[in-house]
């Protein structure tokens, strides 16, 4: 349950310059943001090669987020680093349009989700309709959603929702590498903890990725 959780009014209640005090003042306001982060290696990656973007990480487990919350310090203390890599710990399926601002997010991440494999538990994905609704709102025009998975029927799932919701168009591996996103897309295979696990394993990994439209199309 989530009982014990607070969730900004607006995201204006939002301190950001708590989470990131070397962007303090700056009016900045997170640009990735990724979902279920889990032990934080997406951002823990990305954050030197977007040293300018601010990186949020959303987890509901408390030890996780703690886990997350320690490793930014012991970065930030050992070396200056990841200044822009924060982490709240939420339901990011409950008010995320109280986090973020509406066309905020150039990049959402859905990496490795829970699958949820009964069909009574379906509607716990982190993908569905209505949740979609909001991901459009707070991405803005032009910003990519990533989801990648091991769980065949979950990538269908996703890929099924995404497709059919009018604000979001297919986009390919191909097309984000040819756009300069192949340091991204390597990132989403590779630098989670979950992803680093499947490999082990040898599992297969699906990608997905969908740009948020320009105009809604009636
Ligand atoms: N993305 C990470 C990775 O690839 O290593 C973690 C993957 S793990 C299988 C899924 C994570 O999502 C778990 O850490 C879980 O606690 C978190 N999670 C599940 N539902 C969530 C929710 N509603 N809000 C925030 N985090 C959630």
């Amino acid at each position: 349950s989530d009982h014990a959780l607070d969730y900004p009014k607006s995201p204006q209640n939002m301190d950001w310059d708590a989470h990131y005090p070397a962007f303090a003042g700056t009016g900045r306001t997170p640009e990735f943001a990724d979902i279920g982060c889990g032990f934080g290696g997406l951002m823990i990656a990305l954050a030197p090669l977007y040293p300018d973007v601010l990186m949020l990480g959303m987890e509901i487990r408390v030890q996780v987020s703690q886990y997350v919350q320690d490793r930014i310090s012991a970065l930030r203390t050992a070396d200056n680093s990841h200044q822009n890599v924060s982490i709240v710990r939420a339901n990011a399926m409950k008010f995320l349009p109280n986090f973020f601002p509406k066309s905020s997010l150039s990049a959402l991440f859905f990496l490795f989700p829970d699958p949820h494999f009964k069909h009574r538990k379906h509607k716990a994905r982190i993908i569905s309709p209505t949740l979609l609704a909001e991901y459009a709102y707070v991405l803005r025009p032009g910003g990519i959603v990533y989801t990648i998975t091991d769980v065949k029927d979950l990538h269908q799932w996703m890929k099924a929702h995404l497709e059919v919701f009018p604000l979001f168009e297919p986009v390919s591996e191909e097309a984000l590498r040819a756009e300069g996103k192949g340091n991204i897309v390597d990132a989403v295979f590779r630098s989670t903890e979950e992803g680093q696990k499947v490999e082990r394993n040898k599992g297969d990994k699906w990608l997905a990725c969908f740009r948020r439209i320009e105009i809604s199309r009636s």
